[in-house]
């Protein structure tokens, strides 16, 4: 990683403005369902506080059209002063005199987070004068929120032209493993991509077919490799716009792209009459049933994938081999899970439905990196720059 992070600098008594990611899933009544997002983002605040620095967070939360209560922050406050052991306030906003006084009287090692910055709908439109005023608050910036890092906002990026940026650890973890897979992977590579459809992988595809040893491709995205070959693929899902660009990655790749030789179709679309009430068959990839979807890979499927993945260096795998938010259809997802824990590899997992499927399956904390980035972790395997992060220092 050729960035700096916050061991390249001095931030004792310095007031440090950190970007995290404290977007957390909230239910109706507020309470926050899942707090790894403030979890991931402990080891930067902890190092920060404990080095002396006046630490100023400032996150987004939902897609807020100006000041609304439900968006506040408060609710993850409270939770991070819990994980901190420490309190931690919340000021009012983002930014303003009244804010500008409060981080003034700052005490060295303080922590305290700033209200929601889309509160402000400069934030989003990267607007130079909000920058500036998000700037003000601070000496140093930090950028920790690899989630949001592949949109350039005022407090992902543009304040980061104001201020001298750093990458926080997690910003820094997120690079490295996801960098490694690009620029330095242990041999053999092995990509496995899955999920809905084509076209949103499109990028992700062509960027690491010229990098991997072998690309397993399963999940929805399958059925569209399946009908360019000329295959009935019945009610399965089909991106009709991508059977062209199918055929290319198919010429490609040849003999490095393994696609499943049998799947599980369902007599019906799950999302419609519900998981039970659905037919199963396993049948060869051939022989779909006119009337019949896919809905996983089937057992012969899961057995080679599993042991292609025994033989690798490296595993990025995005996208679920199968419709996984039903039980029923997540074996196959389970099974290549499986495989990579088992596996001596390095394994990476991208996307945010993969992130969810591992963690749904209890198989988080087997693998190397599970990236918090949904949207940023598929950018950066396109092979795309993220405004995020260019922003910040060079080592
Ligand atoms: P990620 O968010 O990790 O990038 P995607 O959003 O591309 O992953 O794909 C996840 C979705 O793909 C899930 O909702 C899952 O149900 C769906 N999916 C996987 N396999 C199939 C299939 N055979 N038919 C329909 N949908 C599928
Ligand atoms: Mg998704």
């Amino acid at each position: 990683m050729n960035k700096k992070t916050i061991d390249d600098i001095d931030v004792s008594g310095k007031r440090v403005l950190v970007r995290v990611d404290f977007n957390v899933p909230q239910d109706e009544q507020g309470q926050i369902t899942d707090d790894t997002r403030i979890v991931a983002a402990l080891p930067t605040v902890k190092t920060l506080a404990e080095r002396g620095a006046r630490v100023i967070l400032v996150s987004h939360l939902g897609r807020p059209k100006g000041v609304t209560p439900q968006y506040t922050l408060a609710p993850v406050a409270q939770r991070l002063s819990e994980l901190l052991g420490r309190p931690v306030r919340l000021l009012p906003d983002c930014v303003g005199p009244e804010i500008q006084q409060q981080v003034q009287a700052m005490e060295n090692g303080e922590v305290v987070l700033l209200e929601n910055v889309r509160f402000h709908s400069e934030e989003e439109k990267n607007d130079e004068e909000f920058a500036r005023q998000l700037a003000a608050l601070a000496e140093i910036y930090v950028n920790d929120a690899f989630g949001t890092a592949h949109r350039a906002h005022a407090s992902t990026e543009g304040v980061a032209r104001i201020l001298p940026g750093v990458a926080g650890y997690l910003m820094q973890k997120e690079l490295e493993y996801l960098g490694s897979v690009l620029e330095s992977p242990k041999r053999p590579l092995i990509a496995i991509l899955g999920g809905a459809k084509v076209k949103d992988k499109i990028r992700v595809i062509e960027n690491l077919l010229t990098r991997v040893d072998t690309l397993i491709i399963g999940g929805g995205m399958a059925y569209t490799f399946f009908k360019a070959r000329g295959y009935e693929i019945g009610q399965s899902l089909l991106d009709e716009t991508s059977l062209e660009f199918c055929r290319e990655v198919m010429a490609k790749a040849g003999d490095r792209l393994l696609l499943p030789q049998d799947v599980v179709v369902s007599s019906a679309d799950p999302f419609q009459v519900g998981p039970d009430a659905c037919e199963t068959r396993v049948v060869p990839v051939t022989e779909i049933p006119a009337e019949w979807q896919g809905v996983d890979i089937g057992p012969e499927t899961r057995a080679k994938f599993a042991e292609v993945i025994r033989g690798a260096g490296t595993v990025v795998w995005n996208g679920p081999m199968g419709i996984f938010e039903f039980d029923r259809f997540a074996e196959g997802t389970r099974a290549v899970a499986q495989a990579l824990a088992d596996s001596g590899a390095i394994t990476v997992i991208g996307g945010g439905d993969s992130a969810a499927a591992v963690q749904k399956l209890g198989f988080a904390e087997k693998m190397t990196h599970v990236s918090t980035g949904g949207g940023a972790s598929l950018e950066f395997l396109e092979g795309r720059p993220l405004p995020g992060v260019v922003a910040l220092q060079d080592k």
